[in-house]
């Protein structure tokens, strides 16, 4: 019964065998459903398969064809279906939320959405009213499909359920449309998937072998993500893409009360409940009831039918970044379902078992469980729209009992950043508004000086006065459950699910170096509370004692994907950007901001010429910190009084005019010595094969957002191109063995031999790790536990130590890449197997739902365990905590920051020891007993014991250039903004020094 996705089958001879399969009893799921089963169906109503020209699950539905098909069903049938657009991608498709509902209720479907928005403000909604509101008003159902674009069946059984809901005089459809407005969100990445499908149409054949080339999408087609290779199911924590904040002000415009968010592919169908953690901010009874509601239903459906599925197992509702954790913040029952084919699987895939799971059976998985649920939620309708209310009444009630009542930013040095956090948190609905006047709180707690909100261990609150310009966050508000989850230093994970892991770590830790390691259940990062992470001085506070302020509003759409890349949170600047005057000697431009570097750049690309202060300047009767840069009128043409207005304003900075060079005080001068030329960066970032698409589109994001040019190039280009008209390579992370592989011994020698020439080399993470192979040595650091540490203890036996010590890798050439492959796995993986470990487990936690390594696309190296590896000595993967780090302010690689810590991110086992012959920039010190943790989840007696002392960012010289490395990612998510300056400062002030 396996068809094979090539053959075209005339529709009416698809017709024929549907009828004759269409009464079999129970399904396997291999066999061949019948989508047409529950009429009877409105004959105008065109199937989607009359405008695909193909069957459900033989071809991948391209966008621009999708949009066909709900059109033609939206025609003919104006009275259930209404076609809504809600904003464009970055490659200019059209977002769509159809809505889907009885024709009596799409007549007053404006007056629907104001009752149940009525819902949502228990403030100004008396029970009485929302009691009656929830008796009259139908449930706001949104169906979310395909975020993750090469998940297909998603976005193919999407088009079954319009049709099913447009066309059916069924019974249950029936009621469903007079219960229910179903919003079919009919896509949420429409460039991932058109990607996607793209590529596997031209090429899938249908072979079910998990090794046949269809089952592994090239480098840079890679579907799951969208434009710019962001998880979009990882971006509601702060909106950074497009697609997110459309779907966001859609959600909120309609406050749904029920979300499935459809996914694909693990071995088995998932549904919840889910798995533990639950962020802890969602009420857990009801939270749980609606979980085990919906779950039973889909069971009973699944049952029937014989189908696989799981609950609970590895799918959580912790970070309040997912499609389903962020709705249930809003107050809906929030649901990830994962369908077991498709995708990556394509038409055909072959289990472990040697069974085959279709596309097309999973298509059919996905229109079960949608129409189940939204079954389920008719026959709940009045309970579930109380519900809704009860949780807004009860987030209130929290909001003004709580010991947290209030997160105060200060706009301080950087007040754009300040602005964009603000921005963020409106666009999530969140009541913000700024001061007017200084004011005090008596009982303030710093985030910086640690994390905690709840325990009793957290110190009581000090009196602080807050200058006029604050953000205040009061959590007496509707939106308290997500503002909560969002900003409070630490979210509190589940006890019993700590427990458990610890236990799970105490048996790894007892275990050899061969022997296989349990795996740990933590999903993604355990810590990402927004002041921390964007880098923002924040307080919470235990009294809420009236302020005079104003009330924000939220930002009006962006009129385009390139609109909102750079509208981020200006409008709410009361500062006037741009030049303050025409300059007679110099203008200045103060290094505090973001929009600096990219002014400076902008600047550098229209050939002015720039310097940067290498010590506190003294001009202008004020003092500018190290990093300020100044632009002399006397070095520059005079259309650069125009330019420097002009970019200014584009860059939001504030420029400063200044007119004579001679100080009353201080000693360094515009004319200084120490205030130096800057070179224009020309950069290559590394696009290729073993780079992380994440890591590299979060970079492309970060420099597109900022004016940045670059040039991406594939490693075989880099090995031949002249390297020397670029001053600047960037290593996105990415695999250190398969880099070494990728670049080979004379790889590595061109980038070093470019770099002793004056070029820079950035290396991210894995890169880094690559950077200090021992084969490679491009810096004198060494990965803490690896078995180059000179530092692990020496009690090896030496036999271990031969055992892994490292082979001379050859330059693998195309012919010979089968060959570099295996020795990847082999010599390479012994030396590097922490390393590779962990980055493996690292893609898989990028490339796929964590899931879909027990089957889909198999990890690029397998778990390699250490030989000589011991307990206590090699640091265990942090998964994703914060904690603080010292800089060193005497370099400029911290140019821009002024304080002494930073909270960083630690999301693996990559803690670097310090280097020897350059500057270790920013560090955890090992000066003092401060905890280094932040906030998040780490090991007992390893994490904290085994970072300290470590370097986080290293500038090594190298010839007349730098090799520069950082730990993590500075550019995490495009949500990680405290770090986004060092990662300018990297290739805008490295390649002059
Ligand atoms: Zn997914």
């Amino acid at each position: 019964m396996i068809k094979n996705g090539r053959s075209f089958a005339p529709l009416l001879a698809s017709l024929f065998l549907l009828l004759c399969f269409s009464n079999a009893p129970a399904q396997r799921d291999d066999a061949r459903f019948d989508f047409y089963a529950r009429g009877p169906y409105r004959e105008n109503v065109p199937r989607p398969q009359t405008t695909t020209r193909f069957d459900v699950g033989d071809f991948h539905t391209n966008y621009a064809t999708m949009e066909r098909v709900i059109e033609r069903i939206a025609a003919a049938a104006p009275d259930r279906v209404r076609i809504t657009d809600i904003g464009e991608t970055n490659e200019h498709r059209m977002m769509h939320l159809v809505v889907i509902t009885a024709p009596e209720n799409l007549q007053r479907i404006d007056q629907i959405k104001a009752g149940v928005a009525r819902l949502a403000d228990p403030r100004t909604t008396p029970a009485g009213d929302a009691a009656r509101i929830a008796a009259e008003m139908p449930l706001i159902n949104f169906m979310s499909y395909t975020i993750h674009g090469n998940e297909s069946a998603s976005f193919e059984a999407m088009m079954q359920v319009v049709y099913q809901l447009a066309a059916s005089n069924e019974p249950a459809t029936l009621d469903i449309l007079k219960n229910c407005v179903v919003l079919i969100n009919v896509c949420s990445n429409p460039d991932g998937h058109e990607r996607f499908v793209t590529w596997y149409n031209s090429f899938g054949t249908g072979n079910a072998e998990p090794l046949a080339g269809e089952h592994r999408e090239p480098w840079s087609v890679w579907g799951r993500a969208n434009h710019y290779r962001f998880d979009l199911n990882r971006d509601n924590l702060a909106a950074t893409q497009v697609e997110t904040r459309n779907l966001q002000r859609a959600y909120l415009d309609w406050n749904p009360q029920v979300l499935v968010d459809h996914h694909g592919q693990p071995s088995q169908y998932f549904f919840p409940p889910a798995a533990l953690p639950v962020n802890p901010n969602l009420p857990p009874a009801q939270t749980a009831r609606w979980l085990t509601e919906f779950g039973r239903a889909n069971a009973a459906q699944f049952d029937a039918r014989n189908w696989d599925y799981y609950v609970r197992d590895v799918f959580d509702l912790f970070g309040p970044f997912f499609w389903d954790s962020w709705p249930a913040l809003n107050g809906a029952t929030g649901m990830t379902y994962e369908t077991d084919g498709g995708g990556t699987k394509g038409y055909n895939w072959k289990r472990d078992d040697d069974t085959i799971v279709t596309l097309r059976s999973a298509i059919a998985k996905h229109f079960i469980a949608s129409l189940t649920t939204l079954e389920t939620a008719a026959r709940n309708r009045e309970a579930r729209l109380k519900d809704f209310y009860e949780f807004k009444r009860s987030a209130l009630d929290e909001g003004r009992r709580e010991r947290l009542r209030r997160i105060v930013l200060v706009a301080g040095r950087d007040p754009a950043r300040a602005a964009e956090l603000a921005d963020v948190l409106l666009r999530a609905g969140i009541e913000v508004s700024v001061a007017s006047e200084e004011f005090r709180a008596t009982k303030a707690h710093a985030y910086a000086a640690s994390g905690g909100t709840t325990t009793a261990a957290v110190a009581a609150g000090t009196p602080r006065t807050f200058p006029a310009g604050s953000y205040i966050i009061d959590l007496a508000q509707p939106q308290k459950r997500l503002a909560k989850a969002l900003l409070e230093p630490e979210t509190e994970l589940d006890p019993v699910f700590v427990r458990d892991q610890l236990a799970r770590f105490a048996r790894n830790q007892r275990r050899g170096g061969n022997a296989a390691k349990e795996e740990y259940g933590f999903y993604d990062v355990t810590a990402w509370s927004l002041p921390l992470v964007f880098g923002v001085e924040a307080y919470w506070t235990e009294d809420t004692g009236a302020v005079a302020s104003v009330q924000l509003r939220q930002s009006p759409p962006a009129q385009s994907a390139k609109d909102a890349l750079h509208a981020s949170g200006e409008k709410l600047l009361s500062r006037r950007m741009g030049v303050s005057g025409r300059a007679q000697v110099a203008y200045i431009i103060p290094y505090e901001t973001n929009g600096a570097a990219s002014l400076a750049y902008r600047l550098q690309r229209e050939n002015f010429k720039l310097a940067v202060a290498t010590r506190t300047l003294n001009a202008g009767g004020r003092d500018w910190p190290r990093g300020t840069m100044v632009v002399r009128v006397s070095r520059n043409p005079d259309t650069l009084h125009e330019a420097i207005g002009r970019l200014a304003n584009e860059s939001n900075v504030e420029v400063t005019a200044i007119n004579s060079g001679f100080i009353e005080t201080g000693d360094t001068s515009i004319g200084s010595e120490n205030v130096i030329s800057l070179k224009r960066p020309r950069i290559i970032i590394v696009a290729d094969e073993p780079v992380s698409q994440t890591s590299y589109g979060a970079m492309w994001w970060t420099l597109e957002r900022y004016g940045v040019d670059f040039t991406p190039m594939t490693i075989d280009n880099i090995r031949r191109a002249n390297l020397d008209s670029y001053n600047v390579i960037i290593m996105p992370d990415g695999a250190a063995g398969r880099y070494l592989s990728a670049f080979g011994t004379s790889g590595v020698n061109t980038l070093r031999a470019w770099a002793q020439r004056g070029g820079t080399l950035v290396c991210i993470k894995g890169a880094a790790v690559f950077a200090a192979l021992k084969e490679v040595n491009l810096t004198s650091s060494r990965l803490v536990g690896s078995d180059d540490d000179e530092q692990r203890e020496q009690k090896t036996d030496d036999a271990a130590d031969a055992k892994a010590s490292p082979t001379p890798t050859p330059a693998p050439s195309p012919a010979t890449q089968e060959a570099a492959n295996a020795r990847e796995q082999t010599a390479t993986a012994a030396r590097t197997r922490r390393q590779t470990t962990q980055t493996a487990t690292e893609q898989q936690r990028d490339a796929q739902d964590k899931s879909e390594k027990l089957e889909g696309a198999p990890p690029d190296l397998p778990p390699i365990a250490s030989p000589s590896a011991r307990p206590g000595r090699v640091p265990e993967a942090v998964p994703g905590a914060i904690f603080r780090a010292t800089l060193d302010r005497s370099t400029p690689l911290t140019y821009g920051y002024e304080d002494a810590q930073l909270p960083v991110l630690v999301d693996s086992a990559y803690f670097f020891r310090p280097s020897k012959e350059g500057t270790n920039a920013v560090v955890f010190t090992s000066e003092n007993n401060q905890p280094l943790r932040l906030a998040g989840f780490i090991w007992p007696n390893n994490t904290e014991r085994l970072l300290r002392g470590t370097a986080h960012i290293i500038e090594e010289p190298t010839g007349r250039g730098h090799v520069v490395l950082f730990a993590e990612d500075p550019n995490y998510r495009g949500f990680w903004r405290a770090t986004t300056r060092l990662f300018f400062n990297s290739f805008l002030f490295q390649p002059t020094f």
